[in-house]
């Protein structure tokens, strides 16, 4: 084992087994420990927690070992000579495009004319660090205190398989610098992560480091369903567990969130994605705490319950007896029935018209849609009037031209009434996990829920 790595080992050992609260510990020791411990810890299920927060890919300051061999000490002594001490320097940088060995160099703090000379002649090397598509891949770099170059390693995705890795490793030996590049399996892992929502919606404060494919997708968890703006605002705070895959402790693929908790205004939600082998097949959704789909609907029902006893398109007219065109749907109902408005919206028109009866029209939030809802027994909104999703609008009954009580239903965009039936049918899907997957489902919550609050402690601010 190399020196660093047993002292690594021992440090490690030394600290898990000291029994000190993770966060307790941290808030007594200066960042630059803190990074360095996550650095150990690298690889140590009992420290991944640490890792998630304090080992972005390129850490913000350099991290120093000790290379030599130390007496077991309490651990506190260790810690002050982890940071006095310096032999060999470890640094990570970035590739960037246009980057020449000199300029790489530079930032990994070498000042190797030898090292640099090699980068730029060997072809392996070369292509791995400068090459077209190599831009973004992080370069650790192990330096003696001369700041000539030990070894250096960059790992990078196979192009062709996404299961593996790629891995150079420039080394110095007696005879000069060699360049290897060998591959490996990707480990697949859960990272966690807490922090409040930035300025941008998609923006996280706070030293989190994520993906912006995770706040992409946390963004999205928490909105309304495909397509439609996110709940997600300023302020709000939030935990989340991702998958990831890792080469070496080093993340190179970003998967999917895989639990996430949300906290605005006092109210948290929950999301877990769980994916049913049920009657849905492989399907996967995200669901809250209890089972429902996060996924709302574009609209609810106007009724309780839904029987359309006359659909969109021609008919012959039950009343006037000719053929019309039927601008929407019937449903029935008993008189008295509350009806409802089916999203947010303002209310256009509130009164009677002729054969509508008394009639209510709502333009939704979007400014394309409004609905209509005709025949009705009574109207309990006003003109211009803001209303939100679910609430009553009014009561089913028989005025205006009507064989008897039922909710004439329209939904026009831009003005042209088409076929309400479709959004009728996705508001009444059911989307909760079904319940053969219950249990499985219940399991799987209650371990995101126990992630989630590991994640929450790691908050901006809870450590130092
Ligand atoms: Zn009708």
């Amino acid at each position: 084992m190399a020196p660093h790595a047993e002292i690594q080992q021992r440090v490690k050992q030394q600290f898990i087994s000291s029994g000190l609260a993770v966060a307790d510990f941290i808030h007594r020791y200066p960042r630059r420990i803190t990074a360095t411990l996550a650095l150990l810890m690298l690889g140590s299920a009992s420290g991944a927690f640490a890792v998630a927060k304090l080992a972005p890919a390129v850490p913000a300051e350099p991290i120093r070992l000790v290379s030599e061999d130390v007496a077991l000490a309490p651990l506190t002594a260790q810690l002050d000579q982890l940071d006095s001490h310096s032999f060999t320097l470890y640094h990570s940088a970035r590739t960037q495009v246009a980057d020449s060995p000199a300029s790489l160099l530079e930032r990994l703090g070498i000042a190797d004319p030898q090292a640099s000379a090699f980068l730029r002649r060997d072809k392996v090397a070369r292509d791995a660090l400068f090459s077209r598509g190599a831009a973004g891949r992080v370069v650790s770099a192990e330096a003696d205190d001369q700041q000539n170059l030990k070894q250096l390693t960059v790992r990078w995705l196979d192009a062709s398989d996404n299961t593996r890795f790629n891995r150079l490793v420039v080394e110095k030996a007696a005879e000069g610098f060699t360049a290897k590049v060998d591959s490996g399996a990707l480990v697949p892992a859960e990272r966690l992560a807490s922090g409040v929502v930035g300025q941008d919606a998609l923006t996280v404060t706070g030293d989190t480091h994520l993906p912006a494919d995770v706040t992409h997708q946390l963004s999205d968890i928490f909105s309304n369903g495909p397509g439609t703006k996110s709940n997600v605002r300023k302020g709000d705070r939030f935990a989340l567990v991702y998958q990831v895959w890792e080469a070496d402790g080093e993340v190179l693929r970003v998967g999917r969130v895989l639990s996430a908790e949300l906290t605005a205004g006092g109210k948290t939600q929950h999301a877990v994605w769980f994916a049913d082998k049920g009657s849905r097949g492989d399907r996967g959704d995200y669901y809250a705490l209890g089972g429902e789909s996060l996924y709302k609907p574009r609209y609810d029902l106007p009724l309780g319950k839904l029987r359309i006893t006359s659909g969109f398109g021609l008919r012959v007219h039950p009343v006037a007896g000719a053929t019309r065109h039927h601008e929407g749907v019937d449903l029935a109902a008993p008189r008295g029935t509350p009806v409802h408005a089916v999203a947010d919206g303002r209310v256009e028109f509130a009164g009677v018209q002729h054969g509508y009866g008394n009639v209510v029209y709502v333009q939704h939030a979007d400014g394309r849609d409004t609905t209509v809802y005709g025949h009705l027994s009574r109207i309990d909104v006003k003109m211009n009037q803001r209303i939100t999703r679910g609430e009553q609008i009014g009561t089913v009954g028989s005025t205006g031209i009507a064989t008897g009580p039922h909710l004439h239903f329209e939904l026009r965009v831009n003005g042209s009434p088409i076929n309400p039936s479709p959004v009728l049918a996705e508001a009444q899907t059911d989307t909760a996990v079904p319940g053969v997957s219950r249990a499985a489902f219940a399991e799987q919550s209650a371990a995101m829920l126990g992630q989630l609050a590991i994640a929450d402690q790691l908050r901006p601010g809870g450590f130092e």
